[in-house]
């Protein structure tokens, strides 16, 4: 499956991008506390329109989108 355009463009976002309007999210955040100073989130979004899937990330160390190619 070809990634769409607008997954394209997600995928180069910063950490404070919001989701495109066809990504919807999967799951439940998940919320990880054990690190300092404070802990971070992890969403999962999966796109309508080429199925791909991201993850979103407010940890500092991480891509804050992760683009999951299948
Ligand atoms: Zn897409």
């Amino acid at each position: 499956m070809e990634i769409c355009d607008r997954c394209e463009e997600q995928s180069k976002k910063t950490r404070n991008g919001k989701p495109h309007e066809q990504l919807v999210k999967v799951d439940e955040v998940r919320i990880f506390t054990g690190k300092k100073p404070r802990g971070f989130e992890e969403q999962d979004y999966q796109c309508m329109t080429c199925q791909s899937k991201f993850t979103q990330s407010t940890d500092k160390n991480d891509l804050a989108w992760t683009l999951w190619q299948g």
